[in-house]
């Protein structure tokens, strides 16, 4: 048998004149690239060049491993089919022009037959990948993926310049026969429906095609959707490192301007994300505001600004270069409406689900903060709670000398009465203001009390957390009460803080180190479900009949919290915890967080009533909830839904109720 092996650019008089098309493919590239970065620059600067070997780990595992895109079984198969056809195949093309123009012999024996084969399988499964890809965009349709025109272009070429190549590869194998043709299958296949008379004719033919198709691709890459390929795992290695909750802090002292009302005041990382988006539509499926018919969808969003960075990008060069001051041009009534801003409950589901890592909530937050900080234009309930805030502490505008008269009648230790706790509790505003809520308070001190804890709150010297101000974009009142309570933890010589509202846990474990507080945070679920571990608490098994658990945004998807909640529920339900059509990272929100709580909901269907039909669906009796916001906006959806089959109840009374 001969050395397997082939005549590089065999029946191709003329070949070199592909590199002069290379050539220009590369310049047309790396124009469209330019384009990019130079609206990219516009942006405000953005530290996203420390821990290099993390961000390389995080760049492998959710970019080049598709650990993010596999997330979406069937999809997410169909986009590692192409992705990693294209892989193997531009590999394959690499060791060619290796050989071939740098005399490297490379593709011979028994390597020659295993790439023949490997090549031949990839080219395969891209191929499949494309017709699904096509299928799927233009025969299924589903309602997430709009077809664009450059949809129309991406496909139809990727499948051709795979058509072609195996074309010429059936053609070159039906004119030269080579003794190793079953290392390629596919390859050998066709060769068998080729007449060998017209096999050098049309393996030139096919061979131009193939070559002038691909340089057409590789030029097209920078101004299509096929930029994604190098834009989602760079942006994956400049994804924020910081804790999920985590909002940047703003300097107010020193900033003339507060949040973004144009394009350029988004940071450099920011309009990056903005060429990152491959319009998937992961993030609208799970998008609770789109799915009750808001008007918000974060991928909208996010489209809506690239076209905007486009469009005020002429612009905003001219200025640059001229150094004349930037007259504003206001995203906010332009690209984006002030419902679509307001509609957002940051509970971070788009967030999580997107497979290019892009951060929609930050950039919601910092519209919101210019609309507050700059033009004090705010949904007017917000004018409550924000007063509260400033003059009492909470958002309820209660009295905040009021703040511990839930306390009454039962027993609870002051720091006055227990100065040296193990564990400060922080109450939070809903846990002491809210009727609802202060039942979970009442409950969590029985269990603290019952299970001999060593704690203490701070009673009226405790203020709010500040979350439903910054989430709302009043970063000013926000960090008041951050840089209040910091000092007051700090002078307590606190060192464990627990509380029973996942956005206090948040805030306080996830932002207080802006203001150089660095707690132990201890959500009451972890707590409760470690003293029915140790032993200290003994509950009833099997109490609940049907239960199912719903979590809240700010626990789960914002700290990896699903089990604790779900192990107490169970201890209760002889491990029969039901699950609702939405659970775990895809729970669906109550509609509360982002300061929703504190806002009418005027248009689509209300979200806690969509949350609560779950429940009713599931058949489920008990629906345990661990946030206080959660606890609320819940119950009111089993009261107007008049579904009180449901009782929604906050698992820390349900705890209570059985010791
Ligand atoms: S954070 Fe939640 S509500 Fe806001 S855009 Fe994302 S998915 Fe929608
Ligand atoms: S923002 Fe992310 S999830 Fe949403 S469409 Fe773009 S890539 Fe997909």
């Amino acid at each position: 048998m001969l050395t397997p092996t082939r005549e590089l650019y065999w029946n191709i008089p003329g070949h070199l004149l592909v590199y002069a098309a290379f050539l220009v493919a590369v310049i047309v590239f790396a124009y469209g690239i330019y384009r990019r970065v130079r609206l990219w620059r516009l942006g405000q600067p953005d530290a996203r060049f420390d821990q290099i070997g993390k961000r390389l780990l995080v760049m492998i595992r959710d970019g080049l491993a598709q650990a993010a895109v596999l997330r979406e079984k069937v999809h997410g198969m169909a986009h590692m089919a192409i992705y990693s056809g294209m892989i193997i195949l531009t590999i394959g093309t690499f060791l060619v022009l290796l050989q071939a123009d740098f005399n490297i012999q490379i593709l011979f024996g028994q390597f020659y037959l295993w790439y023949s084969l490997v090549l031949d399988l990839f080219g395969l499964i891209f191929l499949l990948g494309i017709v699904f890809a096509i299928i799927r965009r233009y025969i299924i349709r589903p309602k997430r993926l709009n077809i664009i025109a450059d949809d129309v272009v991406i496909l139809p070429l990727l499948l051709l310049i795979t058509i072609t190549g195996f074309l010429l590869e059936g053609a070159r194998m039906a004119a030269t026969s080579p003794e190793w043709a079953t290392w390629s299958p596919v390859g050998n296949w066709i060769a068998g429906m080729i007449n060998t008379s017209k096999a050098e004719g049309l393996h030139r033919a096919m061979w131009w095609v193939h070559m002038i198709l691909s340089m057409i691709g590789i030029a097209y890459v920078p101004y299509s959707k096929l930029f994604h390929t190098l834009m989602m795992p760079a942006n994956m290695y400049f994804k924020s490192l910081k804790p999920r909750g985590q909002l940047t802090t703003m300097d107010l002292e020193n900033s003339e301007t507060f949040g973004v009302t144009d394009i350029h005041e988004f940071t450099w990382k920011q309009l990056f994300d903005l060429d990152s988006c491959i319009q998937c539509g992961r993030c609208q499926d799970q998008c609770p505001a789109f799915n009750t018919d808001k008007p918000l969808s974060p991928k909208k969003l996010i489209l809506d600004l690239q076209a905007q960075m486009e469009k005020r990008g002429p612009d905003l060069l001219k200025t640059k270069k001229s150094g004349e001051e930037v007259i504003p041009e206001p995203i906010i009534g332009d690209a984006v409406t002030e419902d679509e801003m307001w509609a957002c409950t940051t509970c971070m589901a788009c967030q999580e689900h997107c497979p290019a890592s892009i951060e929609h909530v930050q950039k919601i937050v910092d519209l919101r903060r210019s609309q507050v900080l700059m033009d004090s234009k705010f949904p007017q309930e917000l004018n409550l709670a924000f007063k509260g805030l400033e003059t009492n502490s909470n958002p309820w505008n209660m009295g905040a000398a009021s703040r511990a008269d839930w306390t009454e009648g039962i027993e609870v230790k002051t720091l006055a009465d227990n100065p040296e706790p193990d564990y400060l509790w922080f109450v939070g505003c809903a846990g002491a203001f809210d009727d609802t809520a202060k039942a979970t308070s009442k409950a969590l001190a029985k269990i603290l009390n019952a299970a001999n804890v060593n704690y203490a709150i701070l009673g009226a010297d405790e203020q709010c957390c500040g979350d439903p101000a910054r989430r709302s974009g009043n970063e000013y009142v926000f960090q008041m009460l951050a840089e209040a309570n910091v000092e007051m933890f700090k002078e307590t010589g606190a060192k464990k803080i627990i509380t029973a509202c996942p956005h206090c846990f948040n805030v306080i474990k996830s932002e207080y180190p802006q203001f150089d507080g660095e707690f132990e945070v201890i959500h009451h679920s972890q707590l409760i479900a470690e003293l029915i571990e140790s032993g200290k608490l003994k509950l009833p098994s099997g109490k609940l009949g049907k239960a199912a658990y719903h979590d809240s945004c700010y626990l789960g998807r914002y700290h990896d919290i699903y089990n604790a909640p779900r192990e107490i529920l169970k201890t209760m339900t002889d491990g029969n915890l039901t699950e609702l059509q939405h659970h775990h990272d895809k729970s669906f929100c109550c509609g509360g967080g982002g300061a929703r709580m504190f806002m009418e909901e005027h248009i689509g269907t209300r979200i806690n009533h969509s949350r609560i039909q779950e429940a009713a669906d599931a058949k489920v009796e008990t629906l345990g909830v661990a946030c206080p916001f959660c606890l609320v906006m819940l119950k009111d959806a089993v009261k107007e839904k008049e579904l009180e089959g449901i009782a929604v109840r906050e698992i820390a009374e349900i705890v209570a109720d059985q010791l």
